[in-house]
């Protein structure tokens, strides 16, 4: 049998397999480690302890619950971190029920990839109104990119009026951008100072992450759980690249008749099944190419080409790829949100329909632009 090795910090096993789970040490370290005969410290805790950097990490259900129902009987602020571009996919499902009577701030990051012309008003609107139709009730919502220091410093200001001398509770899914936007509060408020700690979170083998603030109360991460509807979490690191956009999206137009469809790289595809000819945006990764084909034919089309004219792929092991299809009724302008990977817009009545691989969502909203 294999020997279980414990993180000399938070007592996790060191596994050398899973990056996005408790107690990973890639296997060259540990073996450095094991023949110095050191001290065995997870990746987490060592980037911790020497950069003052977090790491996310993800819990399972059960532990993300307990943590979640642990929020109600504190006395702070809440903010739940969302990513604007994969809104759907970042929302804790029961929140409201989680936090109790604690005041709720919701947190767009990734402002910078949605189009600049966008006015602030209208999208945290949009936001307020789709929180509503959840049964969230925020005291307030706010935009930012964590990867711009002018928001941070603009943030530590809006945390300030609303904590209201009170700990400050960070949550989110992965892929949102929580540990970015924490790393970059950490760089603002405590510059090289290691002044990180670390409590230990009762149930579970996860330590939270501890941020003092002037008055004694500290801002605390909490660790991220996996929605398993985000494409992000089927693709291999080169086809992530070029799905997950970095700058600022540019919108496509397509002009389409009934009976066409696109195909979005070789990772979905949008169906015009009925309805006037008209337009439909597009808004994904500027990197991942549409492809226009008729719809008849368009199963065997992706059969023939995909992974090749048709790409990034899916990489399930299954071969060959099949996706799965959602029908949509469309009567105003409306999003067809492909969960992680972007949305298209459609602007007048008809039926659509989008394909996504197995596990993958595909919702309809109202439209955000
Ligand atoms: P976490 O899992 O929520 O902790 O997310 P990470 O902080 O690891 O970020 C997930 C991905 O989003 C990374 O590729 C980040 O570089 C990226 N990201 C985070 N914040 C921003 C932002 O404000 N703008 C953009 N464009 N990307 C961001």
């Amino acid at each position: 049998m294999k020997e279980q090795i414990y993180c000399i910090g938070c007592g996790a096993t060191i596994q050398t397999e899973a990056k996005d789970k408790i107690g990973y040490t890639p296997s060259s370290v540990l073996q450095k480690q094991q023949e110095q005969d050191a001290d065995i410290y997870c990746q987490r805790c060592f980037r911790l302890r020497h950069y003052n950097e977090i790491q996310d990490v993800s819990l399972t259900d059960d532990d993300f619950l307990r943590l979640m129902q642990d929020l109600r009987n504190q006395n702070a602020l809440i903010i739940n971190v969302i990513d604007i571009f994969d809104f759907n996919g970042s929302l804790i499902n029961g929140l409201q029920r989680f936090i109790g009577d604690n005041d709720l701030l919701i947190l767009g990051n990734k402002r910078d990839l949605l189009p600049k012309s966008l006015k602030e008003g209208k999208l945290t609107q949009w936001m307020k109104e789709r929180c509503h139709e959840i049964g969230l009730r925020p005291v307030d919502i706010k935009l930012v990119s964590a990867k711009k220091k002018n928001d941070i410093d603009s943030l530590l200001k809006i945390i300030e009026k609303y904590r209201k001398g009170r700990d400050v509770y960070i949550v989110g899914v992965t892929n949102v951008g929580k540990s970015t936007l924490i790393n970059a509060i950490i760089n603002q408020s405590i510059g090289e100072q290691n002044l990180i700690t670390t409590s230990h979170f009762p149930g579970t083998t996860l330590d939270l992450i501890e941020i003092p603030l002037d008055d004694g109360h500290y801002i605390i991460d909490t660790p991220g759980i996996i929605h398993r509807e985000q494409m992000a979490h089927y693709l291999q690191p080169e086809a992530l690249k070029l799905t997950m956009p970095k700058k600022e999206i540019k919108p496509k137009s397509y002009q389409l008749n009934a009976g066409q469809t696109l195909f979005l790289g070789g990772l979905a595809r949008f169906d015009y099944v009925q309805g006037d000819k008209g337009s439909f945006i597009v808004y994904l990764a500027n990197t991942l190419n549409i492809h226009r084909t008729k719809l008849d034919g368009a199963d065997a089309f992706y059969q023939k080409h995909q992974g090749e004219l048709l790409q990034p792929i899916f990489e399930s092991g299954e071969k060959p790829l099949t996706l799965e299809r959602f029908e949509f009724h469309v009567e105003h302008k409306t999003d067809i949100v492909f969960s992680g990977l972007g949305w298209i817009t459609a602007k007048q009545a008809g039926v659509v329909a989008g394909w996504v691989p197995k596990g993958v969502k595909v919702v309809k909203r109202k439209a955000l632009i």
